[in-house]
C-alpha cells in the first residue's frame, strides 16, 4: 500500500473516514453568493471524486456581526439552507464527506458592524469594533449554535468552528484583545469561556452523530497571545466540551512571521501539533505547508498528528488523494504556495482560482472537452504558457509538437527554481514533463523554430510562446562587462562580487536580491534555521511561540533601486510582498526609491537619489527592469501570411506572471 498512515482509516466513532487526508477550510469567493452555489457545488463534488477524507468549507458567518465582509456567506436563517444543501448533495453523491465551518470575523471584520470582546482596532482593518454586552455574548454563543443546526438541517456531516487566525474566538481567549472584566474576561480561564461555551451548547444542541472539528490556535505568534500551559488547558477543555477533532491554526492573520508562503519550510509547524499529542484522547489535526505525500506521510508515521489538512493542495490538484493512493505522486500538480491566484484574488474581492490548475473554482466554465476535429498543431516555447497550452490541447485530443530552443523545458521557470524559497517550482517543471508523457505530446528540444521549419510541416495551427528577454538599460558604463542582467545571475552562473547594485525592484529584482543575500541551502530546507531567523519558538517556552529573530548574517552587501518614487516592493503581491520586504529587510539590503542612474566605473555605481549624487561602491550592477515580449518569429510568420496564436510574455511581456501564462495557454487551448 503507498503511504500506509495517509491512506489507514479513521475511526471517529459515528463515522470512519477512509483516510487521514482534511481538505482545510479555504474561502473561494463562491460562498458569498447564492447563485454561485452551483459552481461550488461543482467544486467540491469534483474534490470527493478525488478521494479526499473529510472537506471543509470555506468561512460561514454565524451572524451579520460576524460577516468577514458586507454580505459575506451567512447561515443564520432556515431558507440559507437550500444553497448549503446543493453542496452537501453533490458531495455526498461522490461518497464524500463534507463540514461547514463557522467562522465569525470578529474585529477582523471589514464592515462597521463588526464586533469584538473588547472595542481594539485590528492593525489590518479599518473599523473600530464595538464591545460585546454580556447579553451581545450569549446572543452570539446561540448564533453559533443556530448555525450548528441549519448546517446539520443542511446535510452536512459536522461543522468546524474558526477558533484561530485572529477570528473572534481567538480575540476572546487572547490577552492582546481581550480586556473585559465580567465572567468573559479577566484570566485565562475566564477569557477560554467563550470558546468552551459554544461547543459544549452546539453539542448538546446536534447530538452525539455529527462532527465537531474545533480548530485551535497553537501558535499565535504576536504580541500577548497564549502560552503553551492556556492551549493545553484549552484542548482538552474543547475536548470535554465535545469536539470530535481538534485542528491546527498558525498565526494570527495580523502575526509578521509568514505561516503559508513557498518560502516557510514544507511541514514547517507540524512540531506544534505533535506537542499536544498524548494531552487529548481525540484525533489532532496538522497543517500549513504540507503539499506532497512524503511529506504528509513522514507527518503522520512520526506521530505528529492522527490527520494532515491541505487547502491549497487540493485547489491546484483535486485528484491529489487519488494519484498518492496509486503510487502516481509525480503525476500530482503541486501547490507552490505562491498565493498568486487563491489568496491574492480573495484579498481583492475576486474569486479564487489557482496558478498552477486555473479550472480551479471554474470548473463549470472552464471545460476541457475533446476536440470535434483533430488538428496538427505546433507550440512554439516550452515555458508555462507552451507547457499549459500544448498538454491541454493534446489531452482533447490533438496532435501537438512541442517546440523549444532550450535543452530543458520550462522557460523562466528553470530560473525561478533557484531562487530562496522558491524551490516548489522543480515541482510546477516535474508535473509537466509527465504531463507532457501522458498527453503524448511531441517534444523537441534544442530546436530553434523559425518560419522555415514550421511551414514545413503542414499544421493547422501554430501557437507563439517565445516568452520575453530582459529589458536592456542604457545609461555610461552600462556596457562594462561588470553590468550583469538576471540571466547572467541565475542562467549563466556568472560570478558577482561582494557588493552589488540592483537595478529595478520588481518581483526579479526581489528575488534576485534573495538570491545574492541568502546562504546557501536555502532556509527553506531547514525547519530549525528557519524558525531562528524569525524569531520562532520551538521550545514554547515563550508566550505566543515568539522570541527574538536572529537572521543570519547576508552574504553580500546589496543595493535594491527603483527609478520611481516611493517604497520599493510596494506592488509586489499583496500576502507574500510583506515576507520578501521583511527578508530583504532582514539582510540589511539598502533599498532607495527615487533613483537616476548616472554611470557605472570603477568607483562604482553613480546615483542620484532625492537629488544627492552619491557613489554606491559596488563590484557589479544587475539590472532586473522587467522584461520586452519575443515576438520576432510571430511576426515574422504573420509577414508570411500564416496565422499565429500568440500567448504568455510574447503576447504582452509587461504584468506578465506564470498565473496569466498558464491560464491564458489553457483558454486558448481549450478553444482550438
Ligand atoms: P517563458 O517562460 O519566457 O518561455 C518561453 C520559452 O520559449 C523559452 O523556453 C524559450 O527558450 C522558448 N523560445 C523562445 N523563442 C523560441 C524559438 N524561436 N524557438 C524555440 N523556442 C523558443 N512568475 C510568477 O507568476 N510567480 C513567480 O513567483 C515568479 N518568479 C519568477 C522568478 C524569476 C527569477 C523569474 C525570471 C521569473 C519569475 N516569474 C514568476 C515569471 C514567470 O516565470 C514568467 O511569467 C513565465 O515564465 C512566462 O511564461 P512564458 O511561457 O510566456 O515565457
Ligand atoms: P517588473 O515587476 O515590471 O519590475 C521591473 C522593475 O524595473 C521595476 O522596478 C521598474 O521600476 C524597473 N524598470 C522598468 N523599466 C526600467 C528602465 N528602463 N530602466 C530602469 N529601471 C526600469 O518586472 P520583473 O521584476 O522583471 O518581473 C516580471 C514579472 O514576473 C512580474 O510582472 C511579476 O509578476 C513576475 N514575478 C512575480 C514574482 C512573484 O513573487 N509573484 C516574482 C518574480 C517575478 P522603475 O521604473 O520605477 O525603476
Ligand atoms: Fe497553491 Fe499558488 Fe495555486 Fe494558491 S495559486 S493553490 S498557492 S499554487
Amino acid at each position: 500500500m503507498n503511504y500506509p498512515n495517509l491512506f489507514s482509516p479513521l475511526d471517529l466513532g459515528h463515522v470512519t473516514l477512509p483516510n487521514r487526508i482534511l481538505m482545510g477550510s479555504m474561502h473561494t469567493g463562491l460562498e458569498d453568493k447564492a447563485s454561485d452555489f452551483d459552481k461550488l457545488a461543482v467544486y467540491f463534488a469534483e474534490r470527493a471524486r478525488g478521494g479526499v477524507g473529510l472537506m471543509v468549507t470555506g468561512g460561514i458567518a454565524p451572524s451579520i456581526q460576524g460577516w468577514l465582509k458586507p454580505f459575506g456567506g451567512r447561515l443564520s436563517m432556515p431558507w440559507h439552507k437550500a444553497r448549503h444543501r446543493k453542496l452537501t448533495h453533490a458531495v455526498h453523491a461522490e461518497g464524500g464527506r463534507i463540514c461547514m465551518q463557522i467562522l465569525h470575523a470578529g474585529r477582523y471584520g471589514y464592515h462597521p458592524l463588526s464586533v469584538a470582546p473588547s472595542k481594539i482596532k485590528s492593525p489590518i482593518t479599518p473599523f473600530t469594533p464595538r464591545t460585546l454586552s454580556s447579553r451581545g455574548v450569549e446572543r452570539t454563543i446561540a448564533d453559533f449554535v443556530r448555525c450548528a443546526t441549519l448546517a446539520r438541517d443542511a446535510g452536512y456531516d459536522g461543522i468546524e468552528v474558526m477558533g484561530s487566525e485572529g477570528y473572534l474566538i481567538n480575540q476572546f481567549i487572547a490577552e492582546r484583545t481581550n480586556q473585559r472584566n465580567d465572567v468573559w474576561g479577566g484570566d485565562a480561564i475566564r477569557r477560554m469561556r467563550f470558546a468552551i461555551e459554544i461547543v459544549r451548547r452546539t453539542r448538546e444542541a446536534v447530538g452525539r452523530d455529527f462532527i465537531i472539528i474545533y480548530r485551535l490556535s497553537m501558535l499565535d505568534l504576536v504580541e500577548g497571545g497564549q502560552d503553551w500551559s492556556e492551549i493545553v488547558t484549552l484542548a482538552k477543555a474543547i475536548e470535554a466540551a465535545g469536539a470530535s477533532i481538534i485542528n491546527t491554526g498558525i498565526g494570527w492573520h495580523e502575526a509578521r512571521v509568514p505561516t503559508i508562503v513557498t518560502s516557510v519550510p514544507r511541514g514547517g509547524f507540524a512540531w506544534v501539533t505533535k506537542k499536544l499529542k498524548g494531552e487529548i484522547a481525540i484525533p489532532l489535526v496538522t497543517t500549513n505547508r504540507i503539499n506532497m505525500p512524503d511529506v504528509a506521510e513522514r507527518i503522520l508515521a512520526d506521530g505528529q498528528a492522527d490527520m494532515v489538512s491541505m487547502a491549497r493542495p487540493l485547489l491546484a490538484d483535486s485528484q491529489w488523494p487519488r494519484k498518492a493512493a496509486a503510487g502516481n505522486a509525480e503525476r500530482i500538480n503541486t501547490c507552490i504556495a505562491c498565493n498568486q491566484a487563491c489568496l491574492d484574488h480573495v484579498f481583492q474581492n475576486r474569486r479564487a482560482s489557482c496558478l498552477v490548475n486555473p479550472r480551479a473554482c471554474h470548473e463549470t466554465e472552464l471545460k476541457i472537452e475533446p476536440a470535434t476535429h483533430r488538428k496538427r498543431i505546433a507550440v512554439v516555447g516550452a515555458g508555462p504558457a507552451g507547457l499549459a497550452c500544448a498538454t491541454t490541447l493534446a489531452e482533447r485530443g490533438h496532435s501537438v509538437t512541442l517546440i523549444d530552443q532550450a535543452n530543458e523545458i520550462g522557460g523562466q521557470f528553470n530560473y525561478a527554481k533557484q531562487i530562496p524559497g522558491k524551490e516548489e517550482f522543480h515541482e510546477t517543471l516535474r508535473y509537466f514533463r509527465h504531463r507532457l508523457i501522458d498527453t503524448q505530446v511531441e517534444v523537441q528540444l534544442q530546436k530553434v523554430a523559425d518560419v522555415a521549419l514550421l511551414q514545413a510541416v503542414d499544421y493547422d495551427e501554430v501557437v507563439i510562446a517565445t516568452g520575453v528577454s530582459p529589458r536592456t538599460v542604457s545609461f555610461p558604463g552600462s556596457d562594462d562587462p561588470r553590468v550583469l542582467n538576471y540571466l547572467d545571475v541565475l542562467a549563466k552562473q556568472r560570478t558577482v562580487g561582494a557588493r552589488v547594485a540592483i537595478i529595478g525592484a520588481g518581483g526579479i529584482g526581489f528575488d534576485v536580491a534573495e538570491f545574492l543575500v541568502e546562504n546557501p541551502p536555502s532556509p527553506a530546507t531547514n525547519v530549525v534555521r528557519w524558525t531562528r531567523e524569525w524569531g520562532v519558538d520551538m521550545s514554547l517556552a515563550q508566550r505566543s511561540g515568539l522570541q527574538l529573530a536572529r537572521p543570519e548574517a547576508p552574504s553580500r552587501e546589496v543595493w535594491l533601486l527603483q527609478r520611481s518614487e516611493g517604497r520599493p516592493g510596494a506592488r509586489l503581491n499583496k500576502t507574500t510582498g510583506w515576507v520578501h520586504r521583511a527578508t530583504l529587510k532582514a539582510k540589511h539590503v539598502i533599498m532607495f526609491g527615487g533613483v537616476r542612474y548616472d554611470r557605472f566605473d570603477d568607483f562604482g555605481l553613480h546615483v542620484t537619489v532625492e537629488g544627492k549624487s552619491q557613489i554606491l561602491p559596488v563590484d557589479h550592477v544587475v539590472i532586473c527592469a522587467g522584461q520586452e515580449p519575443r515576438r520576432q518569429l510571430a511576426d515574422e510568420l504573420i509577414a508570411a501570411g500564416i496565422k499565429v496564436h500568440i500567448i504568455g510574455g510574447a503576447d504582452v511581456a509587461a504584468e506578465l506572471d506564470a498565473k496569466r501564462a498558464i491560464s491564458q495557454g489553457t483558454r486558448l487551448a481549450c478553444t482550438l
